[in-house]
C-alpha cells in the first residue's frame, strides 16, 4: 500500500535523480522503478497502487505485467541504492528515534517532529506533511521552553532546542 508514498516520491523528483534516470541504458520512469523494485521482492505479491487517470492505470498494468521477483539486476540495484542515498542525504537531522531524550515536560514528540521535518526535506518541502504538522494533535514546536533535559541525554548531541525553531519555521510554509 502506498508504494509512492501518495506521489512524494514522484513529485519533484531532485535533478540528480533524473539525470541518473537518464543517464541509465535502461530508461524507465522513477514509478516503473519504484513498482519493480517492489515486485523484485519474493514476499510481495500485491501492490496496491492509487490513480487519478487511466493513462496511470494502464501504465501501472503495463509494468506489473513484466514485474516479478527477481526481476531486478545487481546493476538495477546499484542504481537504487545510489537514488535511495540521494533522498537520504537530503535529510539533515540525525535523529535516530531512540528516544532518549523522552519524555519532554511540554510534551513535544521529539524523534517524530524530526522525523516529519526530515521527511518534509527529504521529498522537497510537499505541502501534505505541513498540513500534518499544523493540523495534528501534536504538540508544536514552538512550545519548546529550551529546559535543556532533552539535550543531555541526546547520544546524537543533537541542539534539540536549536532545531525545534527551524522545525517549526519549515513546517509552518505553506
Ligand atoms: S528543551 Fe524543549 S524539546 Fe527539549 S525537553 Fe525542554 S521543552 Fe522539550
Ligand atoms: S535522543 Fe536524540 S537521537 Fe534520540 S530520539 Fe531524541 S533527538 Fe533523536
Amino acid at each position: 500500500m502506498e508504494p509512492l508514498r501518495g506521489g512524494s516520491i514522484i513529485n519533484n523528483i531532485p535533478p540528480e535523480v533524473e539525470k541518473l534516470l537518464s543517464e541509465y541504458p535502461e530508461k524507465r520512469s522513477l514509478v516503473e522503478w519504484c513498482f519493480r523494485w517492489l515486485y523484485d521482492m519474493p514476499e510481495v505479491s500485491v501492490i496496491l497502487s492509487g490513480t487519478s487517470a487511466i493513462e496511470q492505470l494502464k501504465d501501472n498494468l503495463r509494468v506489473f505485467a513484466v514485474s516479478q521477483p527477481n526481476v531486478m539486476s545487481e546493476e538495477d540495484m546499484e542504481l537504487i541504492h545510489t537514488i535511495q542515498k540521494i533522498y537520504e542525504s537530503k535529510a539533515n537531522i540525525a535523529c535516530t528515534e531512540c528516544k532518549y531524550c523522552m519524555p519532554c515536560p511540554q510534551g513535544l514528540d521529539i524523534p517524530n517532529l524530526f522525523k516529519l521535518y526530515n521527511q518534509y526535506q527529504l521529498f522537497n518541502k510537499p505541502m501534505n506533511d505541513s498540513l500534518i504538522y499544523q493540523r495534528s494533535r501534536m504538540v508544536c514546536a514552538d512550545q519548546c521552553i529550551n529546559c535543556g533535559h532533552c539535550k543531555r541525554h541526546c547520544p546524537q548531541q543533537l541542539e534539540i532546542p536549536d532545531l525545534m525553531k527551524i522545525v517549526h519555521r519549515e513546517l509552518m510554509r505553506h
